[in-house]
């Protein structure tokens, strides 16, 4: 049987960024205006950027992995160090740690809501502890509340990757107006995006003023034209030809989200439960909606046999589908320092058999039936 209906329609992206007229015009303007590099479009997005954080200081830089980078530099984390965070993220995440020369110290994910732990956090931390890098994935937030209190009982400082969780909210408070150190990412299929780009909400002017430091080679430049080196910074600015796009997403962010909340909504209603998919958490008060993760049946009928199998078939269909992600202590890379399968079986069980289904603000009614019909026929075999 061919699906007529469904490969007619337009191949649908399991994410698209919307970016509107008006952010186009904008970014014309910069490229006209004699400076396209750091300067007032950037000042303007972390003004606009800290007063929707309560008035903390935040910083732009090129990318969240950068921000995260020089967060932990910024709280001293190097060599001999240990942070704990999750192996269920972008790889990002702990690479940012090896960066610094710290160690990685990897545990479990909750098997539904697929964050990070913090039971198992309290059994990791030793001595040599100084940070928690947790991930709220899917935008789902971590339980803050549960996060804050074990850092304080063990003087931990706390970098929220908070990459995917840009408008989520904890009880009623939205993530990166408290807390530590908090970590946004900017990139194209974020729920904002200044093409590539990042940001570190701080607590003081104090960590602001090093954080610009690390970000540009350390330079801190005086009234009078002189400057001064006294830390070894970094190459991370942000340009304001992304700041500018930047502007555009941030004030539209809550009605992307809007739109994203309710699109999982129609996901929760019309998705097949016999299917035998595991469906993600049913949040509709905290998160942001950035992904719609069902995870594949345990067992797959003959016909799909694997995973790229199921994600082939629903192309075929006009369906594009993600993995996000592969449990990363996986990597031949964090293998090579001893990691190993069977370590951390939630991280591991979700990494093989999650599916990222399109959800982005663009699209349109209609897009979700035709992605759940799609998933029925695709598994029912019912595609030639
Ligand atoms: C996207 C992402 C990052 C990295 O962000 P970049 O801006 O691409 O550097 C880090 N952590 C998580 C959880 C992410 O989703």
């Amino acid at each position: 049987m061919t699906l007529p209906t469904l490969a007619d329609s337009p191949f649908l992206p399991f994410t698209r960024p919307s970016i509107d007229e008006d952010t186009i015009a904008s970014v014309a303007e910069v490229l006209r205006s004699g400076w396209i590099t750091t300067g007032p479009k950037c000042k303007a997005l972390e003004a606009a950027l800290s007063q929707r954080f309560a008035g903390r200081p935040v910083r732009l830089v090129n990318s969240a992995t950068a921000a995260l980078e020089m967060a932990l530099r910024l709280v001293g984390v190097g060599p001999g160090d240990e942070v704990i965070t999750t192996p269920l993220s972008w790889v990002a995440t702990a690479n940012v740690i090896l960066t610094v020369g710290a160690t990685p110290v990897f545990v479990d994910v909750d098997p539904l809501t697929r964050n990070i732990d913090l039971g198992a956090v309290e059994k990791a931390i030793t001595p040599r502890t100084r940070a928690l890098l947790p991930v709220d994935l899917a935008g789902l937030p971590v339980d803050r509340d549960r996060l804050y209190a074990i850092a304080q009982q063990h003087h931990l400082r706390v970098i929220e990757d908070a990459a995917q969780s840009m408008g989520s909210r904890w009880n009623g408070r939205e993530i990166g107006t408290f807390g530590d150190l908090v970590s946004f990412s900017f990139h194209a299929n974020k729920n904002m995006t200044t093409t590539e780009g990042g940001c570190l909400v701080m607590n003081t002017e104090d960590e602001a003023r090093l954080f610009e430091k690390l970000r540009l080679q350390g330079v801190t430049r005086f009234p009078d034209g002189g400057m001064d080196v006294d830390v070894l910074g970094g190459k991370a600015n942000l340009t304001d030809v992304a700041a500018a796009i930047g502007l555009g997403q941030l004030q539209q962010l809550d009605t992307f989200n809007q739109r994203r909340r309710a699109l999982a909504q129609q996901y929760f209603e019309r998705f097949a439960r016999d299917l035998g998919f595991e469906l993600p958490p049913e949040d509709f008060s905290n998160s942001n909606w950035h992904m719609f993760q069902p995870l594949l049946p345990a067992s797959l009928p003959g016909h799909l046999p694997t995973r790229g199998a199921f994600i082939e078939t629903m192309r075929t269909c006009g369906i594009g589908v993600g993995v996000h992600y592969p449990a990363m202590h996986l990597f031949s890379l964090y293998r090579s320092r001893g990691h190993r399968a069977g370590e951390f079986p939630q991280a591991e069980r979700i990494g093989e058999r999650t599916v990222t289904l399109p959800l982005f603000p663009g699209m349109v009614d209609g897009d979700v039936s035709r992605v759940c019909e799609a998933v029925k026929r695709v598994m029912r075999g019912a595609v030639s």
